[in-house]
């Protein structure tokens, strides 16, 4: 074991922990109410353990390829800590038999298409799988990043909901980069207001990354999603 990775992601952590803690004393929110998912991706399978040896539950990736490979390395190296694997990225359809089969939530769900192509894998796989709608919170202006436009969210909740083996749980977003994130998160709460009142039993929130996770906790995260502040800056790829 790497000692020296173990204490450097442990001292991360403690400050992204105290970091959470000051938001939500800050904005009025319940600890309990906030979950800490590590983001791995491009990490190392050895970096999950250490998280996992230090009281981390849940962890994200945004590729299927990837995630499956270091799921399965990671069971290899430490079976005795359980984790739920989020998928956070932006999912192609023929990807969903793949993630259906390890996959605990996903937060990427942003068209019929994709949602439809979940729902079977699930169906033949005899499971239910929770999944968060992506909102768009540039109104299309990257479509690299997904999510659907805030006018199309109710009909693609309503499939969701009709569908046989997705449970609809929420809505995720990032903040654009052009924007400050308060006034985008600001924007996503007023669009989630409307969204739990059709949909009340979807009370997740996934939003806020390392840099802006005060703003999407003083605006109703339930769950942040943390790389950088954990395991340090990932290689630019490509
Ligand atoms: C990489 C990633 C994160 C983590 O971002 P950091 O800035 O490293 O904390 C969160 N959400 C999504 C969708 C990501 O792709």
């Amino acid at each position: 074991m790497d000692v020296t990775r173990r204490n450097i992601i442990e001292v991360n952590l403690r400050d992204v922990q105290a970091a959470i803690d000051t938001a939500c004393t800050t904005h009025g929110r319940s600890r309990s109410e906030v979950t800490l998912i590590a983001v791995t991706k491009t990490f190392p399978a050895s970096d999950v353990a250490h998280l996992a040896a230090l009281g981390i539950t849940d962890v994200g990736e945004n590729k299927d390829q990837e995630a499956r490979a270091k799921r399965e390395e990671y069971l290899r190296i430490d079976p005795s800590h359980p984790l739920r694997w989020h998928l956070i990225g932006q999912l192609q359809r023929n990807k969903a038999k793949s993630v259906a089969a390890y996959a605990d939530m996903v937060h990427s769900v942003d068209r019929v298409a994709l949602a439809d192509a979940l729902d079977k894998a699930c169906l033949s796989l005899g499971r239910r799988l929770p999944v968060l709608l992506q909102v768009d919170l540039e109104s299309g202006a990257d479509p690299e990043r997904g999510g659907v436009r805030p006018d199309e969210l109710m009909p693609l909740a309503d499939h969701v909901q009709k569908s046989t083996s997705l449970e609809l749980a929420g809505l995720m977003a990032v903040a654009p980069l052009n924007e400050r994130p308060t006034s985008a998160f600001a924007r996503l709460a007023a669009i989630r207001e409307r969204f739990l009142a059709d949909f009340p039993g979807a009370q997740i929130l996934s939003a806020g990354m390392s840099h802006d996770l005060d703003a999407a906790i003083a605006h109703g995260a339930t769950h942040v999603r943390v790389g950088s502040a954990l395991l340090g800056s990932r290689t630019p790829v490509g």
